[in-house]
């Protein structure tokens, strides 16, 4: 069969091997701890549920527009002012079938054929084969715990060329948890306006951020700036909906037109019963989200100090989103459990199958040399699955 190149291309998750292990292992009866998982492990909230279920009763299950309802545009609009001094007009927002589809439009919509878009390293899996898809030309920046996963202005502005189209930002990260500050973001918006380069910026992981930082959206630090952004956001990890499936885009009316029509022709709306979920979401009580967060800084602290216990194990603080970064460099060239590590995909499955814990090895992140630990599960289980690696280390 000839399939087209384009999805000939597309790179499949080198997390999918690892994943597929440790599903295997679980079935074969074997209490596998997993440091692997994207998405929270609280429920929705009970009220958003509810307004799901009164939709559903009240026969709201028809299709909708497919840029989405227009009381849930109001709604984001509200939201994007109130908590990050954006003034938007609900023709400017695009209700898409996660933050992942709204991702993949903006692509569709500002990416043409050859066009270089800058991806700072470790990046979203995602981001690159949506680049690709695009026509567009994923040029990767490989950063370090050094500049906190960061990507710094004099790095952007060395790797601008006359193809340069995108920059891909995403505060909180996934995975190194990196938060920018306003002043970085100031830095690289200043460049982006002066090249006129688009911003794509995914804040998916907003809600969640520690230490008492701020989350800072780059579209809020003047209005030259926010006329080249697309902001990225959306419920599932803030409100713990997932599997919802609502995300949204906020940009200048011509390009969310664009994206808008790109979107009524591949999807129409996203489902009419989760959008009056998100709107209930999005309305509050915002009371289940603050003890999220609390839960999700408790572990994060818990995991790093044992992390940072472990031989050859080196743990930047992550400062957002819900996952450890941890450099396993240390560890390459020795054996583990008998066996040698050769590199981080080699170590994860070590891990796996030695110490019944699974983690995401660096380099489907575009960078090996570490493995993600997510603690988007209770503290017992963290707990559990770090005596398990203290003890393998220690008899190896
Ligand atoms: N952006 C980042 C950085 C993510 O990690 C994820 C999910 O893992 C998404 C976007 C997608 O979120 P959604 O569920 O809204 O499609």
């Amino acid at each position: 069969m000839r399939l087209a190149r384009r999805v000939r291309e597309i790179t499949p998750s080198p997390t999918l091997g690892i994943d597929a292990l440790a599903k295997q292992m679980v079935r074969e009866g074997i209490d596998v701890i997993s440091f692997s998982v994207g998405e929270p492990d609280f429920d929705t909230p009970e009220a958003v549920k509810e307004e799901g279920i009164r939709a559903i009763r009240a026969g709201f299950t028809k299709y909708t527009p497919a840029s989405g309802i227009p009381e849930l545009k109001e709604a984001i609009c509200r939201k994007l002012k109130e908590e990050n001094g954006l003034e938007y007009r609900p023709d400017q927002i695009l209700v898409s079938a996660g933050a992942k589809h709204s991702l993949y439009n903006a692509f569709m919509a500002l990416c043409e054929e050859g066009d270089e878009v800058i991806l700072p390293a470790p990046y979203w899996v995602t981001y690159p084969e949506q680049i690709r898809l695009a026509g567009g030309r994923p040029v990767v920046i490989p950063l370090g715990p050094g500049e906190g996963f960061k990507l710094s202005p004099e790095a952007l502005a060395a790797h601008l060329t006359p193809r340069t189209r995108l920059l891909v930002l995403n505060s909180p990260s996934n995975p190194a948890g990196a938060v920018y500050t306003r002043g970085e973001l100031e830095a690289l918006a200043e460049i982006c306006v002066w090249h006129q380069i688009y911003v794509i910026s995914d804040e998916v992981y907003e809600k969640l951020v520690y230490d008492g930082l701020e989350h800072v959206s780059i579209a809020s630090l003047g209005a030259d700036i926010k006329r080249l952004t697309v902001v990225v956001n959306g419920v599932s990890k803030a409100y713990a909906m997932t599997g919802w499936r609502i995300g949204y885009a906020a940009a200048e009316g011509e390009i969310i037109k664009a994206m808008s029509d790109l979107q009524g022709h591949c999807t129409s709306n996203p489902t009419s019963i989760s959008q009056k979920a998100a709107l209930a979401a999005l309305n509050g009580p915002h009371e289940p989200v603050r003890e999220m967060v609390a839960e999700f800084e408790k572990r994060r602290d818990y995991l790093v100090e044992r992390l940072r216990c472990l031989r050859g194990f080196s743990v930047p603080l992550p400062r957002g989103a819900f996952y450890v970064f941890a450099g396993v460099g240390g560890l390459l060239g020795e054996a583990i459990g008998g066996r040698q590590v050769t590199d981080d995909n080699s170590l994860a499955r070590i891990l796996l199958e030695e110490g019944r814990v699974a983690v995401v090895p660096g380099s489907g992140f575009g960078s090996p040399g570490y493995l993600r630990f997510s603690y988007a599960t209770s503290r017992e289980r963290i707990r559990e699955g770090m005596d398990r690696l203290e003890a393998l280390l220690e008899r190896s």
